[in-house]
This record gives structure tokens, sequence and C-alpha cells, in this order.
């Protein structure tokens, strides 16, 4: 009998665009899934995966990745959802706070409660390194160093080597150790490419500034509201400024993701450091002590970090026409969402009108996501036979550069199949 050591991968969701991450990939005995996404802007889905999936393996836990699975049980997948504890257990917060969010946009819903629950139910939760066993395949899932849980997910089928980056950091945060990077013999690499046009500013100034703008607004009677993701940008913002002597309020989901994040002290560099930085902060656990916040000079980490719903609001529109107070986007904030025109155009709505935004407007990069230097750093560590880029708005011109540096690169389309 002769062993079929090829692989087929079709790109569902993802090729050549940020959001709703989804491949299947082939190995002539399995079927896997690997994530399967929402997108968070527009809550499209990706194109639907076969019925009979052997495992679904999900790299971590924010929506665009594992936004759509409980779907998958709506339609009677009954397999499992492979991934670290910690990435289970942030995606179903995420999940049940997404089938809020489709509600009041008035969305007809993707899935229900119950669907999340029999995800919840049929989850296998990995170790990093640990290695799963399939008939044909092995997969192992290897720190991602993106947000806590986030992992890479390596798999062996026959003689054939597939690495599936998922979002990575190739850097050390102050929340995250560095994603892992010592791979070998892979023939094929999955990368993401969010940022293959682009370097990030350096992470060291980048604090400096943000310890700096924070001290400059407080002193001159300020408040400084700063949006940030529940998961990850909230536990780095409350790690960097636990100790700059300016009280610091936590409001929305960013206060249960930490306590999640808490429970898995394995899933951040530093627990102990984040555990005393969290029982500093002032906690907004009752919509009543919201009023109580604004009577001091501090700094207020609340979701949602593209203004997207969620507390900040509420402290935004209190706040907006006051000059000496100052915002900071601590991620980027995609087009259509009301964190762009607050950035870019400094308007917000205020009950039926548009008013424009007089407190103090600043953007800072401080993203989970590998820069392109580092990109091509990584890539050649690795020097896998073949490069598919995914999870990026620029992949023909990153495919172009790949191929003029010596690499075989293709980057999909959604609904492109690539064999290794
Ligand atoms: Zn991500």
């Amino acid at each position: 009998m002769t062993i079929i050591t090829m692989l087929e991968i079709t790109t569902l969701g993802g090729g050549q665009e940020i959001g709703r991450s989804s491949f299947l990939v082939d190995t002539g005995v399995e079927k896997f899934l690997i994530d399967y996404g929402l997108n968070s802007q527009n809550f499209t889905a990706p194109i639907e995966p076969p019925a009979n999936l052997d495992a679904v393996l999900l790299s971590h836990a924010h929506l665009d990745h594992c936004g759509m699975i409980p779907a998958l049980y709506n339609n009677g997948y009954i397999n499992k959802v492979f991934a670290t504890k910690t990435t289970l257990q942030l995606s179903e917060l995420l999940l049940r706070d997404s089938i809020k969010i489709q509600g009041r946009k008035g969305l007809q819903p993707q899935y229900f409660s119950n669907d999340i629950q029999k995800m919840m139910q049929n989850s296998e939760a990995v170790e990093l390194g640990e290695k799963l066993e399939f008939s044909k395949t092995s997969v192992q899932m290897l720190d991602a160093g993106h947000i806590p849980g986030s992992s890479s997910i390596l798999l062996e089928s026959g003689k054939t080597k597939l690495l599936y980056t998922g979002d990575i950091k190739y850097i050390e945060t102050a929340l995250m150790n560095p994603a892992y990077k010592d791979y070998k013999n892979i023939d094929a690499m999955m990368i993401e490419s969010t940022y293959s046009y682009q370097n990030h500013t350096d992470r060291d100034q980048l604090v400096q500034k943000l310890k700096d703008k924070i001290k400059e607004t407080v002193g001159k009677d300020g408040i400084v509201l700063l949006p940030s993701f529940a998961i990850g940008r909230t536990q780095e913002m409350l790690l960097l400024l636990s100790d700059i002597g300016v009280p610091i309020y936590m409001d929305g989901m960013g206060i249960d993701a930490t306590r999640i994040i808490l429970n898995n002290p394995d899933s951040v560099k530093d627990p102990e450091k984040l555990k005393k930085a969290f029982g500093k902060a002032h906690k907004v656990e009752d919509i009543k002590d919201r009023k109580n916040v604004l009577n001091e000079n501090c700094v207020v980490i609340a979701s949602a970090g593209m203004l997207q719903g969620g507390p900040m609001h509420y402290y935004l529109r209190k706040l907006y026409k006051k000059e000496n107070c100052l915002m900071i986007f601590n991620g980027f904030q995609p087009e259509g969402t009301t964190g762009r025109a607050v950035l870019e155009k400094h308007r917000i709505i205020d009950g039926n009108s548009e008013v424009e935004v007089r407190m103090g407007i600043e953007f800072m990069d401080f993203s989970a996501h590998i820069g392109k230097d580092n990109l091509y750093r990584f890539i050649e560590q690795v020097n896998p036979k073949k490069v598919i880029p995914v999870h990026g708005g620029f992949v023909p011109e990153f495919v172009a550069e790949l191929k003029r540096r010596g690499f075989d690169a293709v980057g999909p389309k959604n609904g492109d199949v690539v064999k290794i």
C-alpha cells in the first residue's frame, strides 16, 4: 500500500483578508478544521466546511478565529474542539458576548447559547507541547505569544509537516513571552501576514510615551481613557500602569477576562505581577459605581477596544468636551468602527447629533501581531519549503517579495486549495 503524504489545504476564510480565519486540512485519512472565525466587523462567516470533520483545532480566543465554532454544533457536528484551557475559557466569554452583540445589531443569530454549551462540553483542553495522536496525524500546539492561551499548530501527517502559526507575537511584551520559534523541517508554513507591510513602533519608546502622556494629562487635572480589548491589551495596560502612581479603574469584560487569565497562570509571563496589578486596580462591578469613577484624576481601562459598544462609551460621552482629558487608542482601529471615526474625524454621535470630540486623541501601536521585519526574520529562521501567507490585506505583494527572496510562496484566496 502506498502511503499518501500529500496534504490538501482549503482556505475557507482569512484568505487575502483579515477576519473569519478558517482552513480545512485534508490528510487523505482525516479532515481537520483549523479555526472557524467570524468577521467581527461585518459578521460574515467563512465558507462552510464539510460535515464529516474529525476535529476542530483552535489557535486562540479572538472571534475572528473562534467566532463560528458554535455554528458547527448547531449544524450537527459531534466531534471535539481542541485548544488550550485558557483559549477555551476565553472563547466562551467572547462567544457569549458575541451573541449579545449580534442581537443588539438585529442580526439573524449564527448560533444560540446552547450551541456554545455543546461546544464547551465537546472541548478538550490541550497543554502546550502535548502531542495529540490521530490515526495518521499528530498535532501539537505551541506558544504563539499573541494573547493568553494562544498557540501555533503543528501537524505531522505521514512525512509531511505543516505549521499554522495563527496570530503570533515575535517579541516579548510586558504580558507575554515571545512565540515559540524552534521549528525544524517544515514543509509548509501558513503564517499570519497582518503587518507584512509595516513595522511597529519600538515597544520601549511606546511604553515611555504612554506613561508620559498619562502623567501630563493627570497633571492638568485630566482623566485618561484607554479603550482596550478585553483579552491581552487590558492586562498589558494593567501591568504597565500599576506603578505610575495614578489610580486605575477597570470596567467591562476585561475584568472577567483577567480573572480567567489569573486562573490559568501559565498563560502569561509574570502571573504574580498581574495578580498584584489587578488587585490594586478599582473594578467597576456595578453600573451604579460608574458615576463615581470620574470624581478623581485617573486612568480608565475599559472595553470595547474599538468603541463598538461596551462601557467605554459612557466615559467618552461624559468627557468628550473636556480639552484637558485624553483618549489613547492602543490598538488598530479598522475602517467603519466608531474608534476609527473618533481617531480620524474627532467626531461621535451623542444622542441624535454628531458632535466634535474636544478631548485629546492619541494612537499608540501596542499590536499583538508580528511586524514586517520580524516576519521575514521568522520565515528565514524556520526556512520552510513553502510559505502560505494568510490573515493579511497585502498578501500578493508579500508573496512577490518572498519569491524575490527565494522562497516558494502562495497566497490563497478563499476557496483555493493548496497541495503540499
Ligand atoms: Zn488574534
